[in-house]
């Protein structure tokens, strides 16, 4: 996960964001199997989302996008337990669709969001040469915590990801003049 700078809110949705949440929240109190909708405005907000990451993944950092894994819009907090948060800025990320169904409806408090003050990949993580992510057994135990739940609810060590990280390592060992934004798992190069 490498650190995201998050751009202005969009007038659309700082208009919107709170009436639309609102609204979500009544219609699924009313009825628990009413369908989430984004109000027309799914291809901007991806679009908006995708020029954060340079359409990588905002978990994973998986890219690129659309030929392996689907890219989709994942709410930090879950929209079934924070419906008011469902169409805010601030909790939407560009996902790979692995990553979301990893998580789920999943959330536990401490799981780092990788656009706040403070975050960056070594604080909280290291790289092993396995591709596998570990938990940064220098930084603070709250700070440890954070990784380990974040590692676990994303399932930032699956089988998958431990495989490719580890071979776009090799390639990047043997290839010395390659453009960051055209590789996926950015953080391991920094
Ligand atoms: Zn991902």
């Amino acid at each position: 996960m490498r650190k995201i700078f998050r751009t202005k809110i969009p007038d659309f949705l700082k208009v919107n964001y709170e009436e639309w949440g609102r609204e979500y929240k009544e219609k699924r109190n009313e009825d628990k199997r009413f369908k989430f909708y984004w109000h027309s405005k799914y291809e901007d907000i991806i679009d908006l989302l995708a020029l954060m990451t340079n359409d990588h993944c905002s978990f994973c950092d998986g890219f690129e996008l659309g030929a392996q894994s689907r890219k989709t819009i994942e709410h930090f907090r879950p929209k079934s337990v924070f419906p008011l948060l469902a169409y805010d800025w601030y909790n939407l990320f560009l996902s790979c669709d692995a990553c979301q169904s990893a998580k789920r409806e999943n959330f536990e408090e401490g799981l780092l969001k990788p656009d706040v003050d403070g975050y960056s990949f070594s604080r909280y993580f290291i790289m092993n040469y396995d591709g596998s992510i570990d938990i940064n057994k220098k930084a603070s135990l709250e700070d440890q915590k954070r990784a380990e739940i974040t590692i676990r609810l994303y399932k930032l060590n699956r089988i998958e990801l431990k495989k490719s990280r580890k071979s776009q390592l090799k390639y990047f060992i043997k290839c010395n003049d390659l453009e960051i934004n055209d590789m996926p798992y950015r953080f391991m190069f920094e």
